[in-house]
């Protein structure tokens, strides 16, 4: 199952520390024309990770580090039907765990820190997965980005997270110039309404993985090429596609 961002109306009290600064002009209007794009693009913000509730999609996430999310989707159901509770993982045997895993790279650190990450949910949190960063952070193999698709995709609560496609399509299109995804995260939020941090990150994503890709950008087929600084589209060639585009 595939989860969606719909509208957030929970409060942002927590979600992340505001950006020091506040952005040049030509960056805040960029921003709001590519978030149009990107709503127009890409309709429906979804998760490409398999999931059916909070503490499946944790587990998918921990183990998507370093991984795809094709091969995470195809260990998961064997996990899952294993371990289908944080109670039922927390009292897993960690070769076990480890067999379940392997195929998705660093397989002996991610059993570890799933099993870790149901015992602490199971002793700190009552068998619930936590929603503020602060809390989600303190489990195991859970940084920032884990804690933010959590809160946008199942709790419907504001979350940037900022992956390698966040991260690099965001410096592409000159939103920032920063390389740590934190900072990262503090200027995106700064150029974002809350409700739309979610949705901006999962639709990024997507375009990262379908055009901007890391090595071969399409920036010939990219509906961002007139706007793009990084596009490697001839200017001509770049006007032509930004009239054809204002005329539909
Ligand atoms: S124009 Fe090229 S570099 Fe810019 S976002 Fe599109 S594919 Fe990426």
């Amino acid at each position: 199952m595939f989860g969606t961002v719909a509208a957030k109306k929970a409060s942002v009290k927590k979600a992340a520390k505001p950006a020091p600064k506040k952005a040049p002009k030509k960056i805040v209007d960029r921003s709001a024309e590519i978030l149009k794009r990107l709503k127009v693009l890409y309709p429906v913000a979804i998760c490409e990770l398999t999931h059916e509730n909070a503490f499946q999609l944790l587990a998918a996430t921990i183990l998507s580090a370093q991984c795809t999310d094709v091969r995470v989707n195809m260990v998961t159901p064997a996990l899952f039907a294993e371990f289908p509770t944080a109670e039922k993982l927390a009292q897993a045997n960690v070769q076990r765990v480890e067999e379940l895993v392997r195929s998705t790279g660093f397989y002996q650190t991610k059993a570890k820190n799933l099993i870790g990450m149901a015992s602490a949910v199971m002793t700190r949190f009552g068998g619930e997965v936590p929603r503020e960063v602060e809390d989600l952070t303190t489990l195991p193999g859970v940084g920032r980005k884990t804690a933010n698709v959590l809160r946008s995709v199942v709790f419907d609560l504001p979350g940037l997270a900022v992956d390698t496609h966040v991260g690099r399509l965001s410096r592409r299109l000159g939103l920032t110039i920063e390389e740590d995804p934190v900072k990262v995260e503090y200027e995106l939020n700064a150029l974002f309404p809350p409700q739309d941090w979610g949705g901006f990150s999962l639709r990024l994503i997507l375009h990262g993985r379908r055009v901007c890709d890391a090595k071969k950008p399409a920036c010939h087929s990219c509906e961002f090429s007139d706007i793009c600084p990084s596009s490697e589209m001839p200017r001509a060639q770049m006007a032509k596609s930004a009239g054809s585009r204002s005329k539909k």
